[in-house]
């Protein structure tokens, strides 16, 4: 087991819904460690930056409206094995295919609309957690936290 750090953003929607505390909150009781988190709003061009490796899907324009469309909770993540830990946490993409009881599976209204996001490697993890944190904005572990 390696302690990982991943990226997770709270997504538009799940500010539009007003879940952002009962999401924290699963993400807590489930042994993450909050090491950043702010509050922002991407513009088009950040969100078109962030996916640009779906640049290519025919969801990209929507995908990336949606993004910039309301603010948005971008929270660097600490646990061991958080990167698979976190996805089995969030569920599917699409909330169909969620398992019960995941974040997606509650919460989300449509494979776009799916309330978090979570990196899905340890090197995405990184890149993804600079996209939004310069290194001095996260928080060092410490014994009480
Ligand atoms: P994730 O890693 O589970 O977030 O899924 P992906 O990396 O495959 O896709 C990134 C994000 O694009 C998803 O979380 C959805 O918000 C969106 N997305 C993925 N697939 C689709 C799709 O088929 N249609 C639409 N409209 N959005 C999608």
């Amino acid at each position: 087991m390696a302690l990982e750090r991943t990226l997770a953003i709270l997504k538009p929607d799940c500010i539009r819904k007003e879940k952002v505390g009962e999401v924290l909150r699963r993400i807590q009781d489930a042994g993450f460690q909050i090491r950043a988190m702010k509050m922002i709003t991407m513009s088009k061009a950040e969100a078109e930056g962030f996916y640009a490796v779906h640049e290519d899907k025919p969801f990209f324009d929507d995908l990336t409206d949606f993004m910039s469309g309301g603010p948005c909770v971008p929270v660097v993540l600490e646990k061991e094995d958080a990167i698979a830990d976190f996805r089995a946490l969030i569920g599917a993409t699409d909330p169909d295919e969620a398992a019960e009881g995941t974040i997606r599976s509650d919460f989300a209204g449509s494979i776009q609309e799916n309330i978090v996001h979570g990196s899905d490697s340890p090197s995405n993890g990184q890149k993804e957690t600079g996209y939004f944190f310069p290194e001095h904005e996260i928080v060092a572990n410490t014994a009480n936290t």
